[in-house]
């Protein structure tokens, strides 16, 4: 189940560490703070480099930064924007493999799954050349005699992205293309987790020809936050992360009059009904409960198993778990494992006791991957792919997201029991029916209470020209990242009704409320 990786866990561990910093008006601005956080390497455990936290006066700065580079760029042409656009998308385009290996080297996932997150940020990317359509106006003339009645959509100023470590990259791609397309300027608040990622794209923002200022990377934590949510210049949030920071999110940013939609936690459930490909269904719960072991929002948690097929099932899902190769995400030799680690030992830990409380609350532990390490890698933060079977409904391990390589199976009888067990959970993120029933497909499409839903496919993330978002605990406001919303979202619509006056339309003194 695992790959020897002979690399000694020390390697590419800095001595002399470096910081990794702010990117302010247009380049690295070397923190002067006195504050950082370790970055690991999650496959050796060692630390890489720290990480800057932004005080007050760094926080300041770039913000207003912020607002000088919006101040410039919302006054650039259509088609000027529209240029450096395309000019970022062939950058990012042609250079991704670098960006792939920084994102594997800090969060630990195999490079070709980083790449899949690039992919799918860089899909954005390609919505967003497409603005001029996206955020032109209406117009409609004559609608009263002599009146023509039309809208505009404006930017609204210096915008804040705040995200989590699991998709340094494609996360903060679901916003900030659309963003700066639309005119506005964007502070990027990556995780200080794997920060590095955000300034790579800021540097290819630069070489792209966008204007200082317009690309802010600001890093921190708790404090850099705030700092955002506080700031009468940010005008607007878009945060994705755990649930409980995602409420404070919105819930301050609502107070202080921004605009926000705050994405957070998940608990996605796969329901297989007793007529569904079983080979397929486990093949897929396989990829969708351990790819990036696991650390992502929309992975697969939890298989509803409609019987009989529960038996046969946690067969061939045990048989597959058998072959997965974990490793260094970088691969060996040119060989990628199927796994890599999770992002932190406190982070490891947490997804060890929920598979200690599962057992203690009368879960069958087929497959354990309590204790697992790699040869040559022990420090690594590595957790070997877990199964549990019949895991009561009552306990934390399932009501709790565990945002680990651990797969639960829950047994039910009818399709109505396992319905009910996905709209009674506290998230509504994705979901997934396994079934050749198209009428069983669709009456679930209908039911069923959450935002993304798969009809034999397990990860069902919407491209990019659909919107990305789920329902109750969730998101927190009305707005979901990415396609037509991002670019509601980023706009503000001016309504102007308009008469160019001549002498013999002009209907003199009338107090009256303007009527047709
Ligand atoms: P997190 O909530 O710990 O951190 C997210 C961001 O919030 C980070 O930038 C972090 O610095 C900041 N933050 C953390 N604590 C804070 C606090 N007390 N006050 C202010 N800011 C704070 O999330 P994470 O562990 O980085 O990411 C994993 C979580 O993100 C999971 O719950 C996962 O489901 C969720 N997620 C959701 C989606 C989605 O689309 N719904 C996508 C990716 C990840």
């Amino acid at each position: 189940m695992s790959i020897t990786d002979t690399t000694p866990a020390s390697a590419g561990a800095d001595t002399d560490v470096r910081v990794i910093s702010h990117w302010i008006d247009g380049a690295e601005r070397p923190s002067t703070s006195g504050r950082t956080a370790p970055v690991y390497n999650p496959a050796t455990g060692a630390v890489q480099a720290q990480v800057a936290l932004a005080d007050q006066a760094e926080i300041d700065e770039a913000i207003a930064s912020a607002q000088r580079g919006y101040e410039v760029w919302s006054r650039f042409s259509i088609a000027k924007r529209q240029t450096v656009l395309f000019a970022f998308r062939e950058l990012l385009n042609s250079r991704k493999q670098e960006l792939a290996e920084i994102i594997t080297a800090e969060h630990g996932k195999v490079v070709s799954d980083a790449m899949g997150e690039i992919l799918r940020g860089q899909e954005v990317v390609e919505l967003a050349t497409g603005f001029p359509h996206l955020i032109k106006g209406a117009f409609s003339e004559n609608a009263s005699t002599g009146v023509d009645v039309y809208s505009l959509k404006q930017p609204l100023g210096v915008v804040g992205v705040i995200s989590p470590f699991n998709f340094p990259a494609m996360v903060p791609m679901w916003f900030f293309p659309i963003a700066i397309a639309a005119g506005n300027a964007v502070v990027v608040k990556p995780s200080e987790k794997d920060p590095s990622a955000s300034m790579w794209v800021a540097q290819l923002w630069k070489e792209a020809g966008l204007p200082d200022g317009v690309f802010t990377v600001l890093q921190g934590d708790k404090l850099a936050v705030d700092g955002l949510l506080n700031s009468p210049t940010v005008q607007s949030i878009s945060f994705v992360g755990s649930t409980p920071i995602a409420q404070y999110i919105y819930e301050t940013a609502s107070r202080n009059g921004k605009r926000v939609q705050a994405l957070g936690g998940a608990k996605n459930h796969m329901l297989v009904l007793p007529d569904a490909d079983l080979d397929l269904v486990a093949d897929q719960a396989v990829n969708a409960g351990y790819g990036a072991a696991g650390e992502r929002c929309m992975a697969i948690s939890v298989v509803l198993a409609v019987e009989p097929v529960a038996d046969d099932l946690v067969a061939k899902i045990s048989e597959r778990i058998a072959k997965l190769r974990i490793g260094n995400g970088a691969g060996v030799d040119g060989v990628e494992p199927d796994m890599g680690p999770l992002i932190t030992d406190v982070h490891r830990d947490k997804v060890s006791g929920y598979v200690d409380i599962a057992e203690a609350d009368g879960a069958t532990v087929v497959v354990d991957g309590r204790g697992f390490s790699v040869d040559g890698h022990e420090d690594g933060f590595f957790f070997g792919p877990t199964l549990l079977d019949n895991v009561p409904t009552t306990s934390r391990a399932y009501t709790e997201e565990i945002f680990g390589p651990v797969l639960s199976v829950v047994r039910v009888e009818t399709y109505d029991e396992g319905l009910d067990l996905i709209n009674s959970g506290q998230f509504g993120n994705g979901t997934a029916i396994f079934t050749n029933d198209g009428g069983a497909a669709r009456r679930f499409q209908n039911e069923v209470q959450v935002g993304m839903i798969g009809i034999n496919v397990p990860i069902p993330v919407p491209v990019a020209y659909h919107s990305f978002g789920g329902w109750k605990q969730s998101l927190f406001g009305d707005s979901k990242a990415y396609g037509v919303h991002g670019f509601d979202f980023f706009t503000r619509e001016k309504a102007i009704t308009s008469r160019w006056l001549d002498p013999a339309t002009h209907g003199g003194i009338n107090l009256g409320f303007p009527q047709n």
